[in-house]
Order: C-alpha cells, then sequence, then structure tokens
C-alpha cells in the first residue's frame, strides 16, 4: 500500500510519512500543489492524503482535476479550517474524508484505515471475460479449476485485473507491485508476467496477457 502525502510544512509532512511507514505504508511526499497534482495523477497510490492550503495550487482545486480525469485515488484531505463550507467544499471536490487539524496520530490512522477498507470491501473478486481473481485467497479462478499465486503474482494480476481490459504502464506496475524503494526493472515485470501466463493456462483460462511494447501490459479476452 502506497500513500501519497501532499503537505507544504515540512515537519508536519516528515512526521506523516514517518508514522504511516511505522504502520507498514510506502510513503511518497510532494511539498507543493503543482508537483502533488502531478504525482497524483499517475494513478499509482492507494490513497493521497492531501492538505488544503498549498503553495500553487490548493487542495481543493488538486481533487476536482483529479477526479476531472477520473483518477478514483481516494483522497484523505487535512486542513486547519473546519467550517462546515470547507468540509461541504472538500467532500464536493471529491474528497473521500476530511480530517481538521490539529489530529492526533491514532485519528490520522484510524481515517486511513477506515477508507481503505471502505475500497477493499466493495469487491471481494475481480472477474474478467470469465477468469476471476479471489482477493481474499488469492487465487485465479476459472470454469470450477483454480490456482494459488504468490504474493507479487497477486499484486500483479490485482493491477491488471483491475484495469479491466485497459494498458497498465510497466512504471505503475513496478510501483505497485514492487515498491518505489525497491531495484526492480522492467525485466522483473515480465519475468513475473510470464508466471501468471502459466498459471492461466494451467487452469484452462483463455484470458491472454498482451504486451504493449514499451507501453505496457493488459488483458485480452480469450477466443
Ligand atoms: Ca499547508
Amino acid at each position: 500500500m502506497t500513500v501519497l502525502v501532499i503537505e507544504d510544512e515540512q515537519l508536519l509532512s516528515e512526521s506523516l510519512c514517518e508514522l504511516l511507514r511505522q504502520h507498514g505504508f510506502a510513503t511518497e511526499a510532494a511539498r507543493d500543489g503543482p508537483s502533488g497534482l502531478e504525482f497524483a495523477l499517475t494513478g499509482v497510490y492507494d490513497l493521497i492524503v492531501l492538505d488544503v492550503m498549498l503553495p500553487g495550487l490548493d487542495g481543493f482545486e488538486i481533487a476536482r482535476r483529479l477526479r476531472a480525469k477520473r483518477v478514483g485515488t481516494p483522497i484523505l484531505m487535512l486542513t486547519a479550517r473546519s467550517g462546515l463550507d470547507d468540509r461541504v467544499e472538500g467532500l464536493d471536490a471529491g474528497a473521500d474524508y476530511y480530517l481538521p487539524k490539529p489530529f492526533e496520530a491514532r485519528e490520522l490512522l484510524a481515517c486511513v484505515n477506515a477508507i481503505l477498507r471502505r475500497q477493499g470491501a466493495q469487491v471481494d473478486e475481480l472477474s474478467f471475460s470469465g477468469t476471476s481473481l479471489d482477493l481474499a485467497s488469492a487465487e485465479l479462478v476459472c470454469g470450477g479449476r483454480s490456482v494459488h499465486l504468490s504474493a507479487r503474482e497477486f499484486e500483479l494480476a490485482r493491477c491488471l485485473f483491475s484495469a479491466g481490459g485497459r494498458i497498465v504502464g510497466k512504471e505503475t506496475l513496478l510501483v505497485k507491485v514492487w515498491g518505489w524503494e525497491s531495484d526492480a526493472v522492467d525485466n522483473n515485470v515480465e519475468v513475473y508476467v510470464g508466471f501468471l501466463r502459466k498459471k492461466l493456462a494451467a487452469i484452462g483460462s483463455g484470458v491472454k496477457i498482451k504486451s504493449q511494447r514499451s507501453l505496457g501490459y493488459h488483458l485480452e479476452a480469450g477466443t
């Protein structure tokens, strides 16, 4: 799980990232509006913690632009302003939750966990063309046959199945499956795509994982 923290106050940004890392999240930080928007538009994060008052572009505008570009990453908005109008504006702009400053560490963690649980609770399996990925058991299932996936295979499959038939970029896969800190390269993605292809074939699934030159990978329905 990777969280993008968009917050211009250095101390707060650092302590938020530290807190999240202590609780098992990977973090990336942006310290002004435009770079925060640029990072967030990649769509690779599981959650965005977004301050409202930011240099260059405020949090409301960032949330609006993300939703206008159909980036659905959940947003937890932080602000010193706790008036009703601001809360309504934040939610209207596309924020999922609103946390007024100052807040306590455990309050923030409770929010983060509640938002992620809500996301996860919406689906327990992802399906594509007669093949499904069981998110609880990490199994690929097709017509009564199933195969268990390793942790990396599962994350990779989750990215591809979540995208439907759309292309998922290699960069996105590297970040989501291997994380920012890792030394993994395109070759790692290819190797794991190979493992997944074998497992799809093993359960008799017609779903293909197609490579789009340098762009990335996408699922294609079986014929
Ligand atoms: Ca600020």
